[in-house]
């Protein structure tokens, strides 16, 4: 996100609403590195910030009317909702995340109107890249100066949550919008999906001769969003049955003991659970210790317990890893909730041509559009650009 971003939000704003913009802000899209279905079971995550981000130009109103316009936005670009009648339920389409956002703080009582927003967004929707949390936590970021609210940044990804979750309809954990809000330039987020603590770790691709590839599979099958409501209840089930807070309560000690208490549906998404969570301490210290490169196998076991353990994978992204890892990627696994979306591949910078030309090629093969490519760099989180 440049000067350039917000120059060009700047006119779209005046375009559409008039005048000038009070301010533009921007929020990113993530991949997380590793650490999957982890947050909603209170455990831990390692996403990075993509420089892909929306953009936001927002000026408060005082009637009390909220007016959205996204240049995604389609033939229902234009949204114009009034604040006070915001309610679950009580939206349509792409304008439940950011009327979401503003109605969940207004939830918290805070001292929110309206406004006259424009968004743009690099972040490809529907990839598994987090566009929808990029979306809330530039209007969360945005409200949160114009009204003046002195939010610390964790509150900030919990009201976007509290918006995806009880606005948008869609259960989802926190990591999406601390990885937005939270993360910064050269640097993975270790993330403590509990507490809400989190490390900068640093992440240095360049200087390691490596490169983060994403492999956006262009599918999102339907089974979707019902599939990651009944994975997130067997979780909570599972930690009942065992009498634990949750299941980041377990740890791999403990783990064969619960497995042979735990209904046979159950045990496989707990194993996951468990070994992801340790998965994601393995991954920081190698970071610590500067070797980035030793993440290329635990990308490709997490990849495995995704698709043997969770069963979240499908056939796109399982082509996408496998093909990755015969071309000589370090590692690769699918990221984001699954059931399509996008497979990120860490790759030796040499290799990055030959390894995005074969997983095209399996594509083409096997009868899939081509996958869109893209390159993971370590960016900033949410911030004022204009
Ligand atoms: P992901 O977060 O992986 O990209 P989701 O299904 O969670 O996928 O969120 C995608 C949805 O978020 C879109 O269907 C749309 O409703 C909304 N969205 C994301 N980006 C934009 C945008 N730039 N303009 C309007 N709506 C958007
Ligand atoms: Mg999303």
């Amino acid at each position: 996100m440049t000067a350039d971003a917000a120059g060009a939000v700047r006119e779209g704003f005046r375009r559409v609403h008039g005048g000038s913009p009070e301010g533009v802000w921007a929020a990113p899209g993530r991949v997380n590195l590793i650490g999957e279905h982890t947050d909603y079971n209170d455990g831990f995550a390692l996403p990075m910030a993509l420089p892909q981000a929306v953009a936001l130009a927002a000026r408060r109103r005082g009637d009390g009317l909220l007016r959205l316009y996204s240049a995604q936005g389609g033939a229902a670009a234009a949204a114009e909702l009034r604040v006070a009648d915001l309610a679950p339920g009580a939206t349509e389409g792409w304008a439940r995340y950011p009327a979401g956002v503003v109605w969940a703080l207004r939830e918290r009582g805070l001292p929110v109107g309206g406004a006259d927003v424009y968004l743009d967004s690099t972040v490809p929707a529907g990839a598994g890249l987090s566009s929808s949390a990029a979306l809330e936590c530039a209007v969360a970021v945005a409200y949160d100066e114009l009204y003046g609210l002195g939010m610390a940044r964790p509150e900030l990804a919990r009201a976007a949550q509290h918006a995806e979750n009880a606005y948008a309809g869609v259960p989802c954990g926190v990591m999406d919008q601390m990885a937005s809000v939270c993360c910064t330039g050269g640097h993975a987020l270790h993330l403590d999906s509990r507490s809400l603590e989190v490390r900068q770790v640093p992440f240095d691709l360049g200087g390691h001769g490596l490169r983060l590839l994403v492999l956006d599979t262009r599918v999102k099958h339907d089974l979707a969003d019902g599939a990651y409501a009944a994975l997130r209840a067997g979780c909570e089930r599972a930690a009942r049955l065992l009498g634990l807070p949750a299941l980041r309560d377990l740890d791999g000690a403990g783990l064969p003991a619960a497995l042979t208490r735990l209904p046979g549906e159950l045990a496989p998404l707990v194993r996951h659970v468990v070994t992801e969570n340790a998965r994601v301490g393995r991954a920081v210290a190698e970071l610590a210790a500067g070797r980035p490169e030793a993440l290329g196998p635990l990308l490709t076991e997490g990849h495995a317990s995704l698709r043997d353990d969770y069963g979240v994978s499908c056939a796109e992204t399982d082509l996408a890893v496998a093909a990755a890892v015969a071309a000589g990627a370090l590692g690769a696994r699918m990221t984001g909730g699954g059931f399509g979306g996008s497979v990120i591949a860490l790759v030796r910078a040499g290799e990055a041509a030959a390894v995005a030309a074969a997983v095209a090629e399996a594509f083409a093969a096997a009868g899939h559009a081509a996958p869109a490519v893209l390159e993971a760099v370590p960016s900033p989180g949410a911030r004022r650009i204009g």
